[in-house]
């Protein structure tokens, strides 16, 4: 198993890309710190999911745009697994609003959670790593909207934008310490996310024929590539972003 002997924090692991990545990290071999909003029914039945590979996993309720959490987040999973290596940052949110009506307190959410929460986070996972003086992988789960413009997601396309540009500088800051830096870009995949773009069937046709593989992605297709990511077989890879979107990234107009 590529994974075996580490363990990865995944935040946002609770549904979605996140919940597929941990299944498909303790699938490969790691035990699962599981970070959600809160420790609930769905949290506990992916808890239950990855124990039933035969992995440890442990859950740990936070909120990723809080500073504090987060660092006490960090240290309380290095202590209960010290062999922890891996940081998915997966945690993120969208809110729909034309650029001229978008509201300073929807503004600060995405940004605090898309942006500041990996900022944070990747700071707190290195300082860690660097004290225990071990190597390291990070993930960052960011989206073709690092680079394609999104109408009405002005905000959610800054985050993932700024969030590549903190991928490069840490892929260079960390590099002395053996820790690499990467970013998955997912083009449309079905998720709650997308809740409503599943419910609207013309929406949905529409966005499909822009897609030259044919259908929209799901979570372990993205999964699967962070796996790779994650493991030795991706040692020499740092400061790039992977896009997973069957085609979309270079084939898409908004209509
Ligand atoms: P989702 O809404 O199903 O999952 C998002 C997860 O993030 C949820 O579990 C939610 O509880 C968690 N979360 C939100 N705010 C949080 C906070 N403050 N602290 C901790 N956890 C928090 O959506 P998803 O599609 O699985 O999205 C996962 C990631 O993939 C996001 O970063 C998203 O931007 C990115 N992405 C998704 C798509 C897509 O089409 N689904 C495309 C590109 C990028």
């Amino acid at each position: 198993m590529k994974l075996a002997n580490t363990a990865a924090l995944v935040t946002g692991a609770g549904q979605g890309i996140g919940q597929a990545i941990a299944l498909q990290l303790a699938a490969e071999g790691a035990d699962i710190a599981l970070n959600v909003r809160a420790d609930d029914e769905r949290a506990r039945a992916v808890r239950d999911e990855i124990v039933a590979l035969g992995r440890r996993c442990t859950i740990y309720p936070a909120d990723v745009s809080r500073v504090a959490g987060t660092r006490a987040m960090v240290q309380q999973a290095g202590a209960d697994f010290p062999q922890l290596c891996i940081l998915v940052n997966n945690a993120g949110v969208e809110r729909h609003a034309p650029l001229l009506e978008v509201s300073e307190d929807d503004y600060d959410l995405v940004l605090d959670v898309n942006l500041k929460g990996p900022f944070f986070l990747i700071q707190h996972f290195a300082r860690w790593l660097r004290a225990a003086g071990r190597p390291g992988r990070i993930v960052n789960i960011s989206s073709v909207h690092e680079e394609l413009p999104f109408p009405n997601f002005a905000p959610y396309c800054a985050s993932k934008g700024g969030l590549k540009m903190l991928m490069r500088d840490a892929a260079v800051e960390l590099a002395p310490f053996g820790i690499t830096v990467n970013n998955v870009a997912p083009g449309a995949i079905r998720t709650p996310i997308n809740d409503a773009l599943l419910a609207n069937e013309a929406q949905l046709k529409a966005l499909t024929a822009q897609i030259p593989l044919g259908r929209l992605g799901t979570p372990p297709d993205v999964a699967k590539l962070v796996a790779f990511l994650a493991s030795e077989d991706a040692r020499y890879i740092t400061g790039t972003t992977s896009v997973v979107d069957g085609g979309l990234l270079w084939n898409y107009t908004e209509q």
